[in-house]
């Protein structure tokens, strides 16, 4: 099977080839039909998160057919498809898995981080962790709900009623959950990079009531807003958007340092929170949701041997949507 690994955070992924694995007790072995590409992937390539003492095959937004199991599966079936999300084993132990909030599980262990992922070919993962896929999403459409789609439901969940509802960055995960959020009834308002027409442009199809820079101000106060960029600054530039007893909700796993900011724009109930992680209810809830709502997924695929060139893409930010690799033919 063909593989890409990253050796060393800031280098390109390279190409390995390796025996294909076999599943061990409670594993399941799939074979990838796509893999969507996540800003995740970009922090660990890019070496802005903690780095691993070992290789590791990027991608946790996996879609692909089950081909063996190990002992002690019973379900799901092979030949059944199948997605595999970020959260790729918890311990079940400790205060947080006891307290059902495992997306805090202090030994979690996260595919393609480090559990290798589906920047491959062939990707191997804990049965319990996988999810049925609903059926009206083809294998390309149904990779960004797995990352992209459920954590952003987790960071809209945490933005409680909201009507009007900010999002900040609009890439694939701010134009999956622009649906939901539309879908809910929500009036929606996009911040892009300013001067960025094409991605404000975008946002409008999806059905904003408003587009703009992040350098201006909403046309009326946000009663949440949901931050996807990775950028600290945006902390305070979206508090001042705030309603009073508003909420900024920060999904991303990294971020840059968040400025200081005058309490004044904190006051009045105003509240900051980050999204970690997702529960396996999280991603049950969410599947149930992307079956009624049709979420129409915006894609640019890549052969994975060039999954590089995705990355960069999703760097330089020049993609609208989401990016998937695919095994080449
Ligand atoms: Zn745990
Ligand atoms: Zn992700």
């Amino acid at each position: 099977m063909l593989a890409m690994q990253l050796e060393r955070p800031g280098q390109p992924l390279q190409p390995s080839r390796r025996p294909d694995p076999d599943p061990g007790p409670g594993q399941v072995l799939i074979r990838v039909a796509c893999c969507g590409v996540c800003r995740t992937d970009l922090h660990i390539v890019d070496g802005e998160l903690p780095a691993l003492d070992h290789p590791v095959v990027p991608g946790h937004e996996i879609v692909g057919r089950v081909t063996a199991r190990g002992s002690g599966v019973d379900h799901p079936a092979v030949g059944d498809r199948v997605g595999v999300p970020w959260l790729g084993w918890t311990c079940g132990e400790c205060e947080a898995c006891q307290a059902g909030r495992e997306n805090l599980c202090v030994r979690a262990r996260f595919t393609g981080y480090h559990l290798d992922g589906g920047y491959a070919d062939l990707a191997l993962a804990d049965a319990r962790y996988v999810f049925a896929l609903p059926d009206r999403y083809d294998d390309q459409q149904a990779a960004p709900l797995l990352c992209s789609g459920l954590i952003g439901y987790r960071a809209l969940r945490l933005a409680g009623p909201a009507q009007r509802l900010g999002i900040y960055g609009f890439g694939a995960a701010a134009h999956v959950i622009a649906q939901v959020a539309r879908h809910q009834g929500r009036d929606l308002f996009a911040f892009t990079r300013p001067g960025d027409h094409k991605a404000q442009q975008f946002a409008l199809e999806l059905g904003a009531a408003w587009a703009g820079g992040s350098d201006q101000p909403p046309p009326r106060p946000l009663d949440a807003a949901l931050i996807f960029a990775p950028v600290g600054a945006l902390v305070p530039v979206a508090l001042k958007a705030l309603a009073p007893g508003g909420t900024v909700v920060c999904a991303g796993i990294h971020m840059s340092d968040i400025p200081a900011f005058p309490y004044s724009i904190l006051w009045q109930e105003r509240r900051i929170v980050s999204v970690a992680n997702l529960t396996r209810k999280d991603g049950d809830e969410f599947m149930a949701l992307a079956a009624q709502v049709p979420i129409q997924a915006h894609t640019e695929t890549w052969p994975l041997s060039r999954a590089n060139e995705a990355l960069a893409a999703l760097r330089e930010g020049r993609l609208q949507g989401a990016a998937v690799v695919r095994p080449d033919a």
